[in-house]
């Protein structure tokens, strides 16, 4: 059972130092118990104190990794039901089915596309993160060798090994057991072999149920047997009870604080329907509503894209905007008489403008201003891009040296500021560029054109 903030208080040192961040050690106390902090933030607890509050302070949703290392996909971990309250922490992992029933072409083509479908999207690589293996022959040797060619060519993604037989599992497992790999998974039938299983390879275990009171059995079963990293899979396979297992899920181990069921979830849109298209709409809906990861009968560009980018958008901190370092960015290989350009930090704006320049081929210089990640107009009207902002930057960048001429281009959306900015930086020509970064390679033809 979770200690209140005030049981957890009695057990801090409260000496009320605030190296935890919180002004005092009620403070830092309330806020483990939310699951909105961790206890290593305070360095004065004692060890046995850290002992009795490792259940309180313990994520409501416990993380764990698939894969080995840096690689490792993490799951779990979170502390919100909504994205707002706080931030959703680790990404829903995405993963495809192959099975050993499928031709080798199919297979190869499956592992391919997982390999090769990557997408660009402001200065972030986005893909799929498993292969999901699932025996389907009931040939232990044909799984064994289908995991090993998942293993061997899919380097850096992780593995989901599936079959409820520990007799087919079990050769897989060891196989890959350098791989960390989630075995999925364990049910009434088989707890105890596939607990044995996990175990003895130190790989994450699912747990499959009937329905919410048989995984709860489940689950304490397990982790009553000394295992702590499962993944919940409630059984459902219609979209409207897998959405009301999701959310029975999410809102049992965080506002209940129900132990049983304080796991990530394992969904299988694969399972529902036999439409890609349907198929993708309910991964959509798992990645926003608690699936920790979804299991993909397939992928191609245009299901895979909009998936991930919904992903992205998600999981991303909305109280922290993302963005680019401040400073100089060569654009086409720019030299001393190559135009130079200032925009804000806010990472779209940068990859926006960035791209716009470097389709102009005309080599350019890109000033990147830190705004705080507020785009050029929010900024203008924060004070962050404003000239008493931005002279100084342009000052002390550097890029004086880089070039003969002393022209700058701003955004057509701060040209309010240009006049300003003449007379803070008296040795620049302050040029006002396009409002829209998708006329910027217009604009630049014409720079180049005025120079000649
Ligand atoms: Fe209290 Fe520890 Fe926070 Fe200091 S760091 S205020 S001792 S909880």
């Amino acid at each position: 059972m979770a200690l209140t903030g005030i049981e957890i208080f009695k057990k801090l040192p409260k000496t009320n130092c605030g190296e935890c961040g919180v002004p005092t050690c009620l403070a830092f106390a309330m806020k483990l118990a939310a699951g909105q902090a961790e206890l290593s933030a305070c360095p004065y607890v004692s060890e046995e104190a850290k002992a009795a509050l490792e259940e309180a302070s313990a994520p409501p949703i416990r993380p764990l990794a698939i894969g080995p290392g840096d690689k490792a996909l993490k799951i779990g971990g979170e502390t919100v039901m909504f994205r707002h309250e706080k931030r959703f922490v680790n990404p829903t992992g995405i993963a495809v089915l192959i099975s050993d029933k499928m031709s080798e072409a199919e297979v190869d083509l499956r592992l391919q596309k997982l390999n090769e479908l990557k997408f660009e999207r402001v200065g972030l690589t986005l893909q799929a993160d498993l292969v999901a293996v699932k025996s389907e022959t009931g040939d232990a040797a044909k799984f064994e060798a289908l995991a090993k060619k998942a293993k061997e060519k899919l380097d850096g993604k992780g593995l989901v090994l599936m079959s409820e037989n520990p007799q087919i599992l079990g050769p897989a497992a060891k196989a890959c057991a350098d791989r960390k790999p989630l075995l999925y998974a364990a049910t009434k039938a088989n707890a105890d072999a596939l607990a044995a299983l996990a175990k003895e390879i130190s790989a994450p275990l699912a747990v499959k149920g009937g329905n919410l009171d048989e995984l709860t059995e489940l689950t304490t079963k397990l982790t009553g047997a000394g295992l702590k990293d499962l993944v919940l899979d409630s059984g459902a396979r219609t979209p409207a009870k897998i959405l009301e297992d999701q959310i029975v899920i999410r809102r049992a181990a965080l506002l209940k604080k129900f132990r049983p069921l304080g796991f990530p979830t394992i969904t299988f849109p694969c399972e529902m329907t036999t439409d890609p298209m349907k198929e993708t709409l309910l991964a959509s809906m798992l990645v926003a509503k608690y699936g920790g990861i979804v299991v993909l009968a397939d992928i191609e560009g245009h299901t895979l894209f909009p998936l991930l980018l919904e992903r992205m958008n998600i999981f991303t901190d909305p109280q922290r905007p993302m963005a680019t370092t401040q400073g100089i960015y060569e654009i086409g290989g720019p030299n001393e008489n190559s135009p130079v350009l200032i925009t804000s930090n806010f990472s779209l704006t940068y990859f926006i403008v960035s791209g716009e320049i470097e389709g102009s081929r005309i080599p350019s210089w890109l000033l990147v201003k830190d705004t705080e990640g507020l785009s050029v107009m929010t900024a203008w009207a924060a004070g962050k891009f404003g000239a008493d902002a931005i002279a100084p930057f342009v000052k002390k960048c550097g890029i004086a040296d880089k070039v003969k001429h002393r022209k700058l281009i701003i955004p057509g959306y701060a040209a309010v500021i240009s006049g300003e900015l003449e007379e803070e930086l008296p040795d620049w020509k302050i040029s006002i560029g396009p409002r829209e970064a998708g006329h910027i390679p217009a604009y630049l033809k014409m720079w180049k054109a005025e120079k000649k």
